[in-house]
Formats: C-alpha cells, structure tokens, sequence
C-alpha cells in the first residue's frame, strides 16, 4: 500500500508541498479539495505535481463498496480500503445533523463476547487518513446543496480507538482542523471498552471529546463473563479514569450498557448500577443488545428494558433508552462486515 496524504496534519502538507517544489497556495488548494471529499486526480492542480503525488501516496485510501439505507434512513455503508480489506461505517440522520459512526480498526483483539467486531481478530490499525477518509467520503456523498453534511462523529465502529491510539487522536486533530471539515471535538464521542492507562493519557490532550466507556456490568466478575479486558482493568479502575478525566476537561462522561437477557438486566442489575453511579457526572445509555448470528447471547426485552430505565432515574441516574437505529441493516458493530465475509468468495487481501 501507498501511503496516504489524508494522514498528514495541514503543516505537513505545507512540509510536503514546498519540498515538492510547489508554490505555498497549493497545499491550501490541496487540502480543500481533499476536505471535498476529493481524489487527488480529481483536484485541480499541476499534473506533473499530480503525478508526484500520485507516486507516493493513494488516490482512494477508502471507497464505498456497498450501501444499504434503513426503514428509518440510517445509511449503513462498506468500505473498501486500498489494500482490499474492510471496514463499514452508519450515517445517522437526526433533526440536529447527521452522526456518522466510524471504524478505527479492521476487527478488533478485545475479544468481547456479543460483539461481531471481534469475531476475526484483529486485522490491522487504521490511519489517522484512513479514519479521516471515511467522513470525507460519506460528508461529500451529503453536502450537495443546502444539505448539511456530517455534523457529528462517534467512534463507534469496529475496533477499540484507544488500542489505535496515536491514529485516533491524530484523527480527532485533523477532523476538528478547519483546513478538514472543522467538526469540533465536542462533536465527536469516543467509545472505549475500558482501556485505562489511554483515558489517562486522552484526558491530557486537551481535545474535549465525549468520553463514553462500555460497562454493561456492575461487577468484575460479571463484566469478565463477556468482557475479557475486565480481567486486565476493574470497574473501581475505570471510574478512576472516568472521574480523571471530568477534573480534567469538565466532560460528563457517559457508559454505555447493553441489555442481554439473563445476564445483566434484572431489578437487582440496576440496583447495583445505581449503587455505583450514585452521584457522579454521568449519563448512561441503554442499549438493547443486537443479536449477533454468530453468538448465542440475547436481548432483554422492550418491557424489561424500560423497567431497568424506570429503577435507573427514580434511582437519581441520568439514562435513556438509545433508540435502535438500522436493526434491518445489521446496525450493530461489525456485523455487515461479517456478514459481508461469509458471502463473498474472495476475502480481503490479509
Ligand atoms: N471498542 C469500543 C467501540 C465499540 S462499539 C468500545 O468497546 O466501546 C460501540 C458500542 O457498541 C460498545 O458499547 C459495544 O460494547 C457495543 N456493542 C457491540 N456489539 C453490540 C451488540 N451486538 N449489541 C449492542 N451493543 C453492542
């Protein structure tokens, strides 16, 4: 694989341009048409400066393979990166903007049992370009016009950011650079399993990003039933990091908490989670957990997922029910990929 222009901050343009031998106002033409969701073929410049960049670095570091669109008209989209693998990514359309989730790695090693992201391992790390490219691609597809783009990000795809860190936070730079499209980190949510020692180190960025970590127990022990890196970190652990990182940036901090049927969603689960959460700055987001074909853990049902939402607020706990989103396009994380998998013949080139 070439290397990708997309990954470079606007001064490393600058860097490259110059010693290119370019005049200054291309990098600025460059990363407009880069910001435009461009190819480098398709930006207006010089063509021996074209094909100097064409060289070295690819043209398409992320295409749309596949789109599906939703009831609700969430658009759930493949893409192919340019060494051939995959990764997908959801466009969401709310009255206040368009979400779009993102993937940061290709698979996942945090080997969570109801996800579908895991289920292959880990491939490979994306690039900061690579991450960057697929909000280029999906802004550009929804800006014609008067249409606002994507107004909001939420790292949410498959992998775990905070296993990517350096490429994550180099994204997260780049995206909010108003040279890019200018997305404020406080536009940007940033979802972790729980990796501590990296919510230490994102606290001290200086990127006010959401922090939302996935708990989905209320103990160690339960939490390592489905969540491996709960043998590696304690929940005592995270809130640490949690708390950490409100002294630190003045962020309420959200959990996310999925409702699997006979394993964290009766009366006494949301006792406990009350007893943990009681007093501090956070908000907690209930998910009902999306069947994954190849695992065998089920959700709680509607009923009982608001009656776990009922004993969360009367117990003083800021929740709510996250409304489930492109449930018919295998809305949950790395499932279209996976299934993408199994039915084609000719797997990514790994
Ligand atoms: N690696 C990050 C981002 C993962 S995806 C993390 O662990 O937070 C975002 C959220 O979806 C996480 O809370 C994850 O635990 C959850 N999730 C994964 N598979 C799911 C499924 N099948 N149903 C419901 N939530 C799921």
């Amino acid at each position: 694989m070439k290397e990708i222009l997309q990954d470079l901050t606007y001064d490393e343009l600058n860097a490259l341009m110059s010693s290119l031998g370019a005049e200054r106002f291309r990098a600025q033409q460059v990363a407009q048409g880069l910001a435009k969701g461009k190819k480098i073929t398709d930006i207006n410049i010089p063509k021996a400066l074209k094909e100097k960049l064409l060289e070295r670095y690819e043209d398409e570091p992320v295409r749309i393979l596949e789109t599906y669109t939703g009831a609700d008209g969430t658009e759930k989209y493949l893409f192919r990166l340019a060494d051939g693998n995959i990764v997908e990514g959801v466009l969401m359309k709310y009255k206040y903007g368009n979400t779009q989730c993102v993937s940061t790695q290709v698979g996942c090693r945090m080997g969570c049992r109801f996800c579908a992201s895991t289920l292959h391992g880990l491939t490979r790390n994306l690039t900061a370009g690579e991450i960057l490219s697929q909000v280029l691609v999906i802004n550009a597809l929804h800006t014609d016009g008067k249409a606002r783009g994507v107004t909001n990000i939420v790292l949410m795809g498959s992998g775990e950011p905070l296993d990517n860190y350096d490429s994550t936070i180099r994204f997260i730079r780049n995206v909010s650079c108003a040279t890019s499209l200018n997305i404020s980190p406080r536009n940007i949510s940033l979802s972790t399993c729980g990796l501590v020692p990296q919510m230490y180190r994102l606290a001290d960025e200086g990127l006010p990003v959401n922090l939302t970590v996935s708990l989905h127990a209320t103990t160690d022990a339960e939490r390592a039933r489905t969540m491996p890196i709960a043998n590696k970190y304690t929940i005592r652990e995270i809130l640490g990091a949690c708390s950490n990182y409100f002294n630190k940036t003045g962020r309420r901090y959200i959990f996310e908490y999925s409702l699997i049927d006979g394993e964290n969603s009766e009366p006494e689960d949301a006792k406990a989670l009350i007893q943990l959460l009681k007093g501090r700055p956070c908000h907690v987001n209930l998910i009902r957990l999306n069947e994954v074909k190849e695992r065998s853990l089920r959700s709680a049902t509607e009923r009982k997922a608001q009656a776990f939402l009922k004993l969360l607020t009367e117990g003083g706990i800021s929740a709510t029910i996250r409304r489930q989103i492109g449930a018919d396009i295998g809305g949950a994380c790395g499932q279209l990929r996976a299934s993408y998998l199994h039915t084609v013949d000719e797997g990514p080139e790994e």
